[in-house]
């Protein structure tokens, strides 16, 4: 095993693009773009708690990164610098060279310059560290749904849970289905392209990480509203996906690790957000609105306008 230092520049020492001084020395310097606002975040991923200790490092590399690049994609920013603090236990060579291929995938794939981190011994754990940029006062916010809103969700939510189910057993899946959920779960893209364009259009928007209806949630707590939500509006996949219905709706509504974005809009902007799905090849789907009544609260009707009841509806990690 190389010391510390020699895995440091032999793996997570890369050239950047956009930044004056990046790895290897006390502190990384960089150039704010004028007339933007810095958009900074950082999320952790602990093994046992968010990734399965015999996950594929370098699908792990990726998601550590893309968790990140996803919170900036919430806040209609472009990602730009990130940090690594890593503790790894003493692992194999070949573990930590195929962790910084998927995690430089990563940036490579979102623009991200990595810039700097920290690297100890310990079981193993990743906290990343993300800069990004938004033109001043342009950032999507949790707060700033209204009655009357449209609700919507990108792509499929859903089918990462359903991987997570089928890799803790006892949720068949057929061949092809599997492939995309799996994918779902462990490579998960970030909607930065989609993020940037709701700039303007979106009141809100939260990137789904622990559940539909739990992050939704966060905005209608934010925004001070409720929410009607249509089962049947809803992106089927997860649905149709799942062996039995239970499963397939608790995907859907509560199962995390999608990375989707969740925004909200005013009714008039329906148009364009059709149009943006078009040009970005991405499904985008109204699935209810916002109301005066119940604030804090989601109600999901099914196609007879009865109210669906689940039982948890987002994780929480001290609930
Ligand atoms: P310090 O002693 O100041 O904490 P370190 O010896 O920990 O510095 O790190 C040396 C340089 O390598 C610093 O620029 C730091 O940001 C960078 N670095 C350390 N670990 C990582 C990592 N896992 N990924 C990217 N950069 C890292
Ligand atoms: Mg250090």
């Amino acid at each position: 095993m190389p010391s510390e230092f020699a895995l440091i520049d032999r793996y997570f020492r890369r050239p950047t693009a956009h930044t004056r001084l990046g790895v290897g020395d006390d502190g990384a310097l960089v150039r704010a773009t004028p007339g933007t606002e810095l958009v900074i975040s950082t999320d952790m991923l602990v093994s046992g708690t968010h990734f399965l200790p015999d996950t594929d490092p370098e699908a792990l590399g990726w998601k550590v990164l893309a968790v990140n690049v996803s919170d900036m994609a919430a806040m209609g920013a472009e990602p730009r610098w990130a940090l690594l603090a890593a503790a790894l236990p003493a692992a194999t060579e070949s573990w930590i060279e195929r962790f910084a291929r998927g995690f430089f995938d990563c940036a490579a794939a979102f623009g991200v310059d990595v810039v700097g981190g920290d690297t100890t011994r310990g079981p193993r754990n990743f906290c990343v560290t993300i800069l990004g940029e938004v033109p001043e006062g342009r950032a999507l916010l949790r707060s700033g749904g209204r009655a009357g809103d449209d609700v919507w969700v990108s792509g499929a939510p859903g089918l990462a849970a359903l991987g997570l189910a089928h890799l803790q057993g006892g949720c068949p899946l057929s061949e092809a289905v599997r492939d995309e959920c799996l994918t779902a779960l462990h490579r998960p893209r970030p909607r930065v392209a989609l993020g940037l364009a709701l700039r303007g259009i979106a009141s809100a928007a939260i990137d789904v990480s622990d559940g539909l209806l739990g992050d939704l949630g966060h905005i209608l707590a934010a925004s001070g509203v409720g929410a009607e939500l249509d089962l049947a509006a809803m992106p089927a996949a997860a649905l149709a996906a799942a062996p039995d219905p239970d499963l397939g709706r608790h995907c859907l509504l509560a199962g995390g690790d999608d990375y989707e974005l969740l925004f909200t809009a005013p009714a008039d902007r329906s148009p364009l957000i059709d149009a943006l799905s078009g040009q970005l090849g991405l499904p985008l789907t109204r699935i209810g609105s916002l109301v005066a009544d119940h604030p804090g609260e989601s109600i999901v009707r099914d196609r007879d306008g009865r109210p669906v009841t689940l039982g948890r509806t987002g994780y929480d990690h001290f609930g």
